[in-house]
């Protein structure tokens, strides 16, 4: 057996340790959890506190905890702690000795080897600095590499063609940009961009400041209570992570302070779409960094073959929207954004001890599941846009929200369709469910309706819809969301009439070709929605609907008949 060589993240916010056994990458629980927080403290008696613990006691001793010590890496000046001062290597190594306690507790036996991830624009002095933690916690640094390419690593283990990759990595702090350059021979880091300044702790601080602004509206300024503060950006942190998997997050906190003797609490709803709109000039700047970062590497957009996402806060959905919207493709995340830069530190580990590695392996969705909605389609409002909630290629399990509203005032039934596929025309994709949510409440167009999706490692999706006012709610639960769905007939007409609307249609049956005429009404309908009067809307939404349904169980007469009622409606909208 060869020597184990662990692979260590040693982060801003948090580090990571992980080895490689028989050929996969497993990670190491520090305590009970595999993400430590990087941070070092000293308890009420005085006893060294580090990672998890070190981060529980910063809500109430703020100043006997030292945090982000990454950012210090390389300078001469050291740190207070207790009494005591400390150089930044000194508190790396506490950190690094704690990873490598567990790894050793984990594996049963004792360890002196590590790869060490440091940023790509670490100067000489920086990754010295590293070098000496280790030293200092007994790891002997067999190599030092960039975080960049351990990520690059971590996706592409075998890469027997050369690709231009880019990593973004916004991790709690910091955010870095790289175009790396993965060949069989070398891999190299083409440029980089960043701002080591910029990281998922901004995001909490815009949730903070609007919660201030909130408490402030009431008459309450707790900006200069320290334990109030680090309560409300503890809450801020955990709303900001619904938000990346829900339309809305509720902070609530109990008895967060006294005001004339009463227990004020505190409780807010934060709006993803409010959420975004705080963090949006963060992104952009981000996407700058792109850009300065592809011109440094001499690369444009097509040149790009992968995206990968590292750090925590990449999990933000608006991040993923941007970067695809801007480089046309989805960006890869199948790896736990937190873990595969370490993943790519004990890949490195494992090749430089001999050993074979296979990569990291992870369980994920091969398709994308959505649902539909009235909305802009080539510029024309349509009832059947997709709306992708379950992405193809994340993890499992998997859970995620989104929020729909109601179009028409008083309207008390939703028809939830469920799909499988990619198409942005959600009646190409495949359905395989649907159900209506019915006594809806009677008030205005825009109640809104959450639809959650829930995708367990077995591909049994469950899918709920629930008037958020209300708490009325309707589910579904689709065994074997991720066999394949053939429809195989269907499919085969879809061919031949694409065939046809191509030009080349000489043997379409009748069935057919009134199968893309409805098409074609359902599309004319849609496109009649905005301008037409509410009660007109709810009857073409319907007779939309009734069409919808008998083309989904083709049958010649219901076809016509909902084909008949349908260019009535139209022919008199029209008229
Ligand atoms: P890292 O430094 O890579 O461990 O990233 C930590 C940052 O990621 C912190 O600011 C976390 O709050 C943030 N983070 C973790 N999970 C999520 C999530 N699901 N959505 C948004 N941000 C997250």
């Amino acid at each position: 057996m060869t020597e184990t060589i662990i692979g260590i993240d040693l982060g801003t916010t948090n580090s990571e340790v992980a080895f490689v056994e028989n050929g996969s990458v497993r990670m190491i629980p520090v305590g009970d959890a595999v993400i430590m927080p990087s941070m070092v403290g000293l308890a009420d008696d005085g006893a060294l506190l580090v990672g998890r613990s070190a981060h529980n006691q910063y809500v109430l001793h703020p100043e006997r905890s030292i945090r982000s010590i990454k950012r210090r890496m390389g300078e001469e000046g050291k740190v207070a702690l207790g009494e005591k001062q400390y150089t930044p290597q000194e508190i790396s190594a506490l950190i690094l000795r704690r990873l490598k306690q567990a790894a050793e507790d984990y594996l049963g036996k004792p360890l002196s080897k590590a790869v060490i991830t440091v940023p790509a624009y670490f100067s000489d002095a920086q990754r010295q600095a590293t070098r000496d933690a280790g030293q200092l916690a007994d790891l002997e640094v067999v190599r030092i590499i960039n975080e960049p390419t351990a990520a690059a690593l971590a996706y592409e283990v075998e890469h027997p063609e050369a690709k231009n990759i880019l990593v973004y990595d916004l991790g709690g702090g910091t955010f870095d940009v790289s175009v790396v350059r993965l060949s069989k021979e070398v891999t190299e880091v083409l440029a980089g961009h960043g701002n080591n300044h910029l990281g998922g702790e901004d995001f909490d601080a815009k949730l903070v400041a609007h919660l201030l602004e909130h408490l402030r509206e009431q008459g309450i300024d707790p900006a200069t209570n320290a334990v109030v503060m680090a309560r409300l950006t503890r809450a801020a942190e955990r709303a900001k992570i619904d938000l990346s998997d829900a339309p809305f997050a509720l902070i609530e906190e109990e008895h967060l302070l006294s005001k004339d003797g009463h227990p004020v609490h505190l409780s807010l709803e934060i709006d993803r779409l409010d959420y975004e709109e705080m963090i949006k000039p963060y992104i952009d700047e981000t996407l700058e960094a792109v850009h300065t970062a592809m011109e440094g590497a001499g690369l444009t957009i097509p040149e790009i073959d992968e995206i990968l996402l590292v750090g925590g806060a990449t999990r933000t959905p608006l991040i993923q929207r941007r970067l695809e919207e801007l480089f046309g493709k989805q960006p890869r995340n199948e790896i736990d954004p937190d873990l595969c830069v370490a993943g790519g530190a004990a890949i490195q580990g494992a090749v430089i001890a001999g050993d074979k590695v296979s990569g990291v392996l992870v369980d994920v969705t091969p398709y994308t599941f959505g649902t539909s909605a009235v909305g802009d389609f080539n510029g024309e409002p349509y009832p059947f846009c997709y709306v992708h909630l379950i992405r193809k290629n994340s993890p499992v399990p998997v859970t995620k929200s989104e929020a729909f509203y109601t179009l028409q005032d008083n309207q008390e039934t939703i028809h939830v369709r469920v799909y499988q596929g990619e198409d942005p025309d959600a009646l190409n994709n495949t359905e395989i469910g649907s159900y209506r949510i019915e006594g809806l409440s009677k008030v205005p167009a825009g109640n809104t309706i959450v639809t959650t999706f829930s995708l367990d490692v077995n591909g049994i999706l469950k899918v709920t819809s629930k008037e958020k006012r209300t708490g009325l709610e309707k589910r579904i639960t689709i065994e074997n969301a991720t066999a394949r769905f053939e429809q195989e007939e269907m499919n085969a007409a879809r061919e031949r009439i694409d065939a046809l609307i191509g030009g080349n249609g000489s043997q379409v049956t009748r069935v057919e070709r009134e199968y893309v005429q409805a098409r074609a009404l359902i599309e004319k309908a849609g496109r009649l929605l905005e301008s037409a009067g509410t009660e007109d809307r709810e009857d073409l939404v319907d007779l939309i609907e009734a069409l919808r349904d008998t083309l989904s169980n083709p049958d010649e007469a219901a076809i016509h008949r909902a084909m008949d009622q349908l260019t009535d409606l139209i022919y008199y909208l029209e008229s």
